[in-house]
Order: structure tokens, then sequence, then C-alpha cells
């Protein structure tokens, strides 16, 4: 075999979910008094850098230690209800938001596995285009890393039976305009289209860091504290760290790995002495929205994968249309009309379709430490503010396409949209967008603050969504990924793997091809 496959009985055999061979964590909860432990490595955090960084270095031979703030949790644990998830794996229950010109709800994962955990599975690489931009890392010296990570998670194709009618409809509103649009490719394993990705798979089908990459870095010796905050890193030396026990703990390592987000990260290094002048500069955000459609067929849009389709006709200017699905009383909110009309809308709700967008943002944010707390500053320049307008016309245009009597928009007063003239004469200031954000990034840029092997300094390695150097116009859990396998690789000064396959429908993902820098 020269590929690996990735089609239908890829994505939906659930035999190959991983099972670790023992559950290696240690609860901060029931850590009081002092504790000191000695390791080769300690990483802090175990999202899509931490864990990646813990599996590659343990199987390279290493003892690690994962400290980690959230809880461990598995499939058991999810009720699939938003208002009991939210609390528990989503750092303030989701609540997070940013300071500027327009509040932006910034989501966080707060778990074993971070924020991959409840996020929608997605997977691209990093645009060309971009690394071309950047100088940092070719795309075939990045190449192999990819695989290897696209086959630890399974990344395949999602089947158009599993998708849902949400995501249908976009398919026929893309093929009705002729716009490039295709199946997304996900991290899946027997993945059912139960619909609740962001409130935590209650299959284990989806496939995040919690449950390929932390559990193999356990079969390879790993251990996971979790409940434990680290408090102050000390480079070339280890952690120190609070319990939710009460407890202080201290891992003593020669390799300090802080993966702690692109919103913590800098927090963490500037409390702990570790100044320098770009640290929690350069966020970047991707904003996001979506619209909401009235179809005259029923789309029940909790039925299917909610993030399955994507239209990509738009990513060179910096638009992505994905889809998005969501529970009706984030629809009830977000509704611009009296209340009356939003009654009527709501019970109707198996009829409305959504289509989520995001771009690819030009503006810049900061992030600060307040008391021990993150405070992001955030402003949508004018140049997002238009983008963000279109993107909600393209996506208005596109479930008219489809079918849809009367698209709503997120923007304060507007009315909805019954033809494609209103869409695309569509006006908004920066105020009145509703706008959310999944992917911040580039807090530790690598080429400003952190090295290409993500180094910073000795003994201390950086490994998560802050060293993404700028915006990348797609979702960015694979390329914060496979940076930190090749980190890993460099700190064990191993070369790149050599047999990792191809998946076999991976070749054209879209917006690599299309996107211009
Ligand atoms: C709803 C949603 C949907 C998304 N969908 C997609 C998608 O489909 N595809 C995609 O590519 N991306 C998606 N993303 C984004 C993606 O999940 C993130 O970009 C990625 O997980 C970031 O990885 P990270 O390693 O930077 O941080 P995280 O994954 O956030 O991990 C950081 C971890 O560090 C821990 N931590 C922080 N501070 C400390 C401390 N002081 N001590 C100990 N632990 C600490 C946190 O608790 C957390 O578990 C989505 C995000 C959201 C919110
Ligand atoms: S659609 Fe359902 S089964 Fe599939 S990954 Fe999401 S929550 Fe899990």
């Amino acid at each position: 075999m020269t590929v690996r496959p990735t089609g239908t009985e890829t994505y939906s055999d659930a035999s190959t979910i991983h099972r670790p061979r023992e559950i290696r964590v240690e609860r901060g909860a029931a850590m009081a008094g002092r504790r000191r432990i000695k390791a080769d490595v300690v990483v802090v955090g175990t999202g899509a850098g931490g864990a990646v960084m813990a599996k590659e270095l343990a199987e390279g031979g290493l003892s690690v230690v994962m400290l980690e703030e959230g809880e461990h949790v598995t499939p058991e644990d999810m009720t699939a209800r938003p208002r009991d998830d939210a609390p528990r794996f989503y750092r303030d229950a989701a609540m997070i938001s940013t300071l500027g010109n327009t509040p932006i709800m910034l989501p966080l994962g707060r778990a074993v596995g971070g924020t991959t955990i409840l996020n929608s599975a997605t997977c691209y690489r990093t645009p060309r285009a971009l690394l071309d931009r950047w100088g940092l890392w070719s795309a075939g010296e990045l190449e192999p890393f990819f695989r290897r990570v696209e086959r630890v998670f399974n990344v395949c194709r999602v089947p158009r039976e599993l998708a849902g009618r949400n995501a249908h409809a976009m398919e026929r509103g893309a093929a009705a305009l002729g716009w490039s649009g295709e199946y997304l490719h996900r991290a899946a394993r027997g993945c059912v289209g139960a619909g609740v990705c962001a409130f935590g798979c209650p299959t284990g089908g989806k496939q995040h860091a919690g449950n390929t990459y932390v559990p193999l870095a356990w079969d390879a010796g790993a251990t996971t504290i979790t409940g434990a905050r680290a408090t102050k890193v000390l480079p070339g030396r280890g952690v120190l760290a609070r319990t939710t026990g009460g407890g202080r703990l201290r891992v003593d390592a020669e390799l300090v790995v802080v993966a702690c987000g692109t919103i913590h990260t800098p927090v963490l290094l500037k409390r702990s002495g570790l100044g320098h002048p770009g640290l929690g500069e350069n966020l970047s955000l991707h904003p996001a929205t979506g619209v909401w459609a009235e179809h005259d067929e029923p789309i029940d849009q909790h039925a299917g994968i909610p993030q399955a389709y994507a239209v990509d006709e738009f990513a060179g200017e910096g638009i992505m249309l994905e889809g998005w699905s969501g529970p009706p009383d984030m629809l009830a909110l977000a509704l611009a009309c009296d209340d009356d009309e939003r009654r009527a809308i709501m019970r109707d709700f198996r009829r409305i379709a959504q289509a989520g967008l995001m771009i690819r943002d030009s503006s810049r944010g900061t992030v600060r430490g307040v008391a021990g707390r993150a405070v992001i500053r955030y402003d949508v320049n004018r140049a997002d503010t238009e983008l963000i307008v279109r993107a909600i016309a393209k996506a208005a245009e596109l479930e008219a396409a489809a079918g849809a009597r009367r698209v709503h928009v997120p923007i304060a007063h507007a009315r909805p949209i019954t033809t494609v003239g209103e869409a695309r004469a569509l006006q908004a200031t920066a105020k009145q967008l509703g706008l959310t954000a999944f992917h911040p990034l580039g807090t530790a840029a690598a080429g400003r603050v952190v090295e290409r092997d993500l180094r910073l300094g000795d003994g201390l390695l950086v490994a998560d969504g802050s060293v993404v150097p700028s915006s990348l116009g797609v979702n960015p859990q694979l390329t914060i990924m496979a940076l930190a396998t090749r980190a890993a690789f460099a700190a064990l000064g191993r070369r790149a793997p050599e047999d990792e396959l191809e998946g076999a429908t991976l070749g054209r993902a879209p917006s690599m091809i299309r996107f211009a820098a």
C-alpha cells in the first residue's frame, strides 16, 4: 500500500480507537502539601501542542510529566448537554471575551486534550502560500510531520451520508452557484454524526489530543497530573505548580515545554520573568460568525456532523465558509428581531440551517496578565470589518441558492435577507457584528519570539498556537501539531520520519492550492 485509506470505512471504524494500557493520571485535587518530582521533561498543557510533544518525547525514550490545569474526561463523562458540559471542559464556562471595539467571544478548552476535546475535528494543513511567506519551514520539510499527525489522528474525509442536511444545504448552494466546496477532512474513528462535538463527543469517535496523543504518551511511560496549574517556569530546571487540592508541586526537569495555548502561554512566561518584547503581541483570532437560514424542508441540524462541509471559493480573499450547527438557545440569542418573530422562528427550529464563516484577519491584538488572569485586547480593523460583512453576504447567498426563504444575519438591527441584492448591499460597523473566535494564534510567534525549532533559550520550548507566525485562514490544529512534532524530533536529534503514508484523499486540500498570500 502506498497511501493511507481516508474513506468512509476508515472514518466509521470505531475498532481502531486507541485504548491505553493504563490511565496514568494523578489528580491534583487529591494532592495537598508539598511534593517534588523529577523527570527528563515537563510539559505544561495537554492540548494540540503539549500532547504531541509529550507523546513524541516519551516515545523517544525520555521520562515525561504533563501538568494540566483541567481534568481528565472520558466519553462516559460527556452528557451532550451544553449546560452541563460547558462549565466542565471550557475555561470560564466558555464566557471569555476580548476587550476592544467589539466584544468577541473566545471559547477555550481546559481539560486533558485542551481545546481539542471540544473542537470540530476539522483538519487542514498550513496553506503553502503562508509557508512561503513565513520562510521558516518549507512544505516539503513539514510534509512527513503532517502525515504523521494525520495517521495518529486518523484524518479522513466526512462521508456524505453522515454529514446531515445542514451540510447538504451548503453543498446544494455551492453546486447551484458553481462555487468550490467539499466535504471536510476530520479526525475521526467511528464518528456516528451525533452532532455535539463542541460539547464533548459522547461516542469517543472524535479524535482529539486527549484520546490519542495523551494515551499514547502514557503507553510510553508518561504521566499526567491534572488539576495542576503551572505558576512559574524555570528554563532548564523545571516548573512550579499549584494543585486544586491546595498543594504545591515542583517538577525538576532539564527540558520544559510550555504549551498552555496562545492566550495563557505568554502570561505564564512573562510571569516567570521570561520577558521578550514580542511576547503577548501579534494576536490573530480568525473572527467568526454565522448566518441562519429558513428553509421549507426540515434541516434538523442536530442530526449529523456539525462541521462537515466547507466552501473555499473565497479562501484566496481570506474567507472560509464552514458548516456550523449549535443548540437552539444560541440561535435565540443571535437573532436580531423582536420577540414575536423570535418565537415564531424558534418554533420552526427544525427548518433552520446554519452556515459558519471565518476570516483570515489582518487585525492584531495583545494578551497581558493582570492579577494572574489573561486580558485580551483586540480591535477589529476596518478591512476585517468589511471582509466579515462580505463573508456574511456570501454565506447568505449560499443559503439562498440552497433554497432558503429568508436568511438571518449576525448584524445588529439588520432585517432578514430575502434577495441576493440585499445580501450584497449589507453594511455594518465592527460594533454591530456578533462575533466569536475559535483560533487564537501568534503571541510567541516563531521567527519573532521563538526559534524555528520552537526554542526560547536553553531548556525551554514553546509548542502551541502561540508559535504560529500569523493568521492562517484555515483551522489551525494540524499546523500546531505538525510544528510540535517537528520540534520534538529536533529536540531528540532525530531525522524526519520517512515511512509515513500520504492520506488517499488529502492531496487536494483546496485552500492550499488556491490560497493567495
Ligand atoms: C469550539 C471550537 C472548535 C474548534 N474547531 C477546530 C477545528 O475543527 N479544527 C481545528 O484545527 N481547530 C479547531 N479549534 C481550535 C483548536 O482546537 C485549537 O487551535 C487548538 O486546540 C490549540 O492548541 P494549543 O495547544 O494551542 O492549546 P489548547 O488545545 O487550548 O491546550 C492548552 C492547554 O493548556 C492548559 N493550561 C493553560 N494554562 C495552564 C497552566 N498554567 N498550567 C497547566 N495547564 C495549563 C489548558 O487547560 C489547556 O488544556 C476549535 C476551537 C474551538 C474553541
Ligand atoms: S458528530 Fe457526534 S460522533 Fe461525530 S465526532 Fe461529533 S460528537 Fe462525536
